[in-house]
């Protein structure tokens, strides 16, 4: 499917009205936990909303905007197992099946069959058929990254989002390793924030610990996260796959692969893209508690400085080295001068009985009916804004979202580390572009502070220059220590400190690729000695073909060559893994060989 084609076909308009009506004109449309559902009605509106707008002349037409994909609400799918499918966007594109991210920023792409198995002897099967006729087998986790790193057209897609451990369960205490670190056994699909909830709920169990490093939001599904690289945030903590103490691969041969740190294939295991095979059970180590055996609990202090009051320091980068370890910025755009600082400290059980807030996946994944309808709503208004090209309402919606932040959202106190650790509600609802590269910081953090001043820098030309603000969202950043994952970008030594910074834009944004393209020249000259590295899962390839809503995208090959060139070393170790694992090229993915040289002699 290319881009042609989904500009080429003309939207049921009627169709998409009548369907759009009758979602959001049910009474249970906001209580209700399928946030797809939602979605599907929001996306209608904004499309309902572009067509109003292009029509009266208001707004530009845009580039490459997906016209024709309709809610879904019943599919007849070829499914095994008892999945339903709610993990990124079904639809149909020119009538033909189609599945896209969830942030909607990939292509829509058409598969060949969907699977969604319930036992690992259906994975077992599943890639065994496919690789007797010679098909390509991928999988799907949560559908959240910005990368395509999903599947080729015609593939056999796999969900695992239900698959059960041989007990029955998705989540299990199994004993603890040499250190006293609780092992935690897990179903691949569990998300991040369904792990969460059942730490803090079995915290004595687990003697307070919990997985240090762990994404911001509750979305993802574990064997996703780890499949991309994934990180926290916390010095000391390399990347989530780090906390891998085992995991159970299907291979290209169906058979099941354990492999535990004794394995020599163990540290390419942890991550691999499902290049390796399909992951059916994952084991982490819980090790908070033995890196903190007294600080089981984190004081989380929530600021909002101006953008000047730190950044703009003379002494900014010796400032900000003097506040981490736990220091957490994150800004939502240029137009307010406010930053948001999340300073995370460890803290002991306190004598007097206080009791840490806990982590609440409900809330924060199913928020109550107002803060689901103001999340709602600040998004629209936030892409309504960005529409219109108009800079004031843009500066009001921006100052909103820190007045909401500021007083309703954020609260400081003494949290569980689940608790901390998801510190960004609302993410779940939104839809954002997200592009994210690894640094090494430098003694004297001067690389990142550049770096940071370099993204505010770059969104004001783009302000001055188009009228139009291309960081609404934010330009945030999370400090870590490194991994002794192959493929990681903060590839290391856990006492290193590695800095993961982000520019984020609401989908649909005007100038996204040349600002991302201006961020990226400018950071990557930064620091020519430890040049950045990717976040795997953020690195949109944006070029017309894969990055759906902008038309002015650079050739795939200007980033590729650039992550070709940083990542080498760890690309060639990590090469041979996938040759051993699979053969025959089952769960191969045309992006991928190309990034990564699968396949190549
Ligand atoms: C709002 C938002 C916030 C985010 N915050 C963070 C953050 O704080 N930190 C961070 O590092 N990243 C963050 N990300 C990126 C995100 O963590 C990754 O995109 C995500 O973890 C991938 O998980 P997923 O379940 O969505 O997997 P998907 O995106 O669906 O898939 C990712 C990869 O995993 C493979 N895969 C999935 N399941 C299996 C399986 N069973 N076996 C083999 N391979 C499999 C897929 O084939 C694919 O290659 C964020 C993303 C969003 C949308």
């Amino acid at each position: 499917m290319t881009a042609a084609d989904v500009n080429s076909s003309t939207p049921n308009w009627s169709a998409l009205i009548f369907r759009t009506l009758s979602v959001i004109s049910k009474p249970s449309l906001l209580e209700d936990a399928d946030t797809a559902k939602k979605a599907e009605a929001l996306r209608g509106l904004y499309t309902l909303w572009y067509a109003a707008g292009t029509s009266l002349g208001i707004l530009p037409a845009l580039p490459g905007q997906q016209k024709d994909v309709l809610p879904h609400f019943a599919i007849d799918l070829p499914l095994t197992g008892t999945a339903a499918i709610k993990d990124g966007r079904l639809g149909y594109t020119n009538k033909t099946l189609t599945w896209q991210n969830t942030e909607q920023s990939l292509l829509p792409t058409a598969p060949g069959r969907i699977l969604a198995p319930s036992t690992v002897g259906q994975v077992v099967s599943a890639v065994k058929a496919a690789a007797a006729s010679g098909e390509n087998v991928r999988c799907i986790g949560h559908g959240n990254s910005w990368t395509p790193v999903f599947f080729d057209a015609g593939a056999t897609v796999i969900f695992t989002a239900e698959l059960l451990l041989p007990s029955g369960k998705r989540i299990e205490l199994i004993g603890s390793d040499a250190d006293g670190s609780p092992l935690v056994r897990i179903a691949p699909g569990v998300q991040a924030g369904e792990l969460s909830q059942w730490t803090d709920d079995n915290a004595v169990l687990l003697n307070y610990s919990a997985l240090p490093a762990q994404v911001a939001t509750t979305m993802p599904r574990m064997a996703g996260a780890i499949s991309t690289g994934s990180h926290g945030k916390g010095l000391g903590f390399g990347a989530i796959a780090d906390f891998v103490h085992s995991i159970k691969i299907v291979n290209g041969a169906g058979e099941v692969i354990e492999y535990t740190a004794s394995h020599p294939l163990f540290n390419e295991a942890r991550f691999n893209f499902g290049l390796m095979g399909i992951i059916v059970e994952i084991v982490f180590a819980f090790s908070s508690r033995t890196q903190y055996p007294d600080l089981p609990f984190v004081y989380d202090n929530n600021t909002f400085p101006t953008l000047r009051e730190v950044f703009g320091r003379p002494d900014a980068a010796a400032y900000i080295k003097a506040q981490t370890p736990h220091f957490d910025g994150s800004k939502w755009d240029p137009l307010d001068d406010k930053l948001w600082i999340t300073a995370a400290t460890r803290a002991a059980i306190p004598s007097d009985g206080t009791q840490p807030k806990k982590f609440n996946n409900d809330a924060l994944s199913k928020p109550n009916l107002a803060l689901n309808a103001a999340t709602y709503l600040g998004w629209l208004i936030a892409e309504i804004a960005q529409q219109t090209g108009d800079l004031d309402l843009q500066v009001l919606s921006a100052s909103v979202q820190v007045v909401l932040l500021q007083n309703v959202v954020v609260k400081s106190g003494l949290k569980t580390l689940p608790s901390q650790i998801h510190y960004q509600p609302g993410l779940q609802q939104d839809h954002i572009y997200d592009f994210e590269l690894c640094f090494k910081v430098s003694e004297d953090f001067q690389n990142v502070v550049d770096a940071w001043n370099a993204a505010v820098s770059i969104a004001k030309d783009i302000i001055v220059q188009y009228g139009s603000n291309a960081l609404n969202v934010a330009v945030e950043w999370r400090f870590t220590g490194g991994s002794s994952v192959t493929l990681e970008g903060n590839h290391g030594e856990p006492d290193d400190i590695y800095c993961w910074i982000d520019v984020l834009g609401n989908v649909w944004t005007p100038h996204w690729d040349e600002f991302v393209k201006r961020v990226f020249d400018a950071w990557t000259v930064i620091s020519p000695d430890s040049p950045p590295k990717p976040h795997w899962a953020k690195w949109n390839a944006l070029t017309e073909e894969q990055l759906l809503h902008s038309g002015q995208g650079v050739p795939q090959t200007y980033w590729e060559t650039y992550v070709k060139k940083v990542m080498d070393p760890q690309i060639a170790a990590f090469r041979p893994a996938v040759a051993a694992a699979d053969p025959a090229g089952v769960f191969r993915n045309e992006y991928l060989d190309n990034l990564l040289g699968i396949g190549q002699a």
